[in-house]
C-alpha cells in the first residue's frame, strides 16, 4: 500500500505507510458557548451565561448608551453555540489486512466514535459477497452505540434523542435539509 497524506489538498511529508489520520477539535475543556460580542468562552450558570472572571456575567465589549447602567440586562454576554463544539474529532483508518477503510466521528464519549467502514470481502470467501465491497454504518437499535440514533428518513438519523423527541424537533419544514 502507498498512501499520500494531504491536508487542505496539499501533500504532507509521510512515509506512504500512514495507517490512521485524525483531526481533533478542542475549544477548551468542553466549552460549548461563546459571546457573539466579545468572543469569550462562556459557561451556562443558574443566572445566565458567564465567563470565569469575577464579573463574568457582564460583557467587556458592551458599550452602554449614555445614562444606561453597565450592569443592565443589555450589558450581558450574547451567547452563541461554538461551531463544531459538538464534535470531539474525526479520523480515517486504513487496514490492509482487512482490506478496509474506516472513517470515524466522535460526538459523545471522546473514547468512542461512530464508525463507517468500507471493506472488500475476500475473493475466496464463501457466498455471493466474495470479492464485493460492503459498507458498515451505525444504525438505530445497535447494541453499545456511540450514541443512540433515530431514523428521520433513509440515510438521515437524529443523534442522541428518543423517537418522540425526534418527531417534535424535526418539523416538516426541515425536510429540505
Ligand atoms: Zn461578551
Amino acid at each position: 500500500m502507498f498512501a499520500a497524506l494531504c491536508a487542505d489538498g496539499l501533500p504532507i511529508a509521510s512515509d506512504g505507510e500512514t495507517e490512521s489520520v485524525t483531526l481533533e477539535f478542542g475549544t477548551g475543556a468542553g466549552t460549548l458557548w461563546r459571546c457573539r460580542t466579545c468572543g469569550e468562552d462562556l459557561t451556562e450558570t443558574t443566572t445566565g451565561y458567564a465567563t470565569d472572571t469575577a464579573d463574568g456575567l457582564l460583557c467587556a465589549a458592551y458599550d452602554p448608551p449614555d445614562g444606561a447602567l453597565t450592569g443592565s440586562e443589555q450589558g450581558r454576554h450574547d451567547p452563541e453555540r461554538i461551531p463544531l463544539s459538538w464534535c470531539n474529532g474525526a479520523g480515517i483508518r486504513v487496514d490492509e489486512s482487512a482490506d478496509s477503510v474506516t472513517v470515524s466521528l466522535s460526538v459523545g464519549d471522546p473514547r468512542g466514535a461512530f464508525t463507517f467502514t468500507l471493506r472488500r470481502i475476500c475473493d475466496d470467501a464463501p457466498g455471493e459477497l466474495a470479492g464485493r465491497i460492503v459498507l458498515h454504518t451505525p444504525y438505530p437499535g445497535e447494541s453499545l452505540p456511540h450514541m443512540p440514533l433515530t431514523a428521520v428518513r433513509p440515510g438521515t438519523y437524529l443523534v442522541g434523542a428518543t423517537p418522540a423527541a425526534a418527531a417534535q424537533i424535526w418539523p416538516a419544514s426541515c425536510d429540505a435539509a
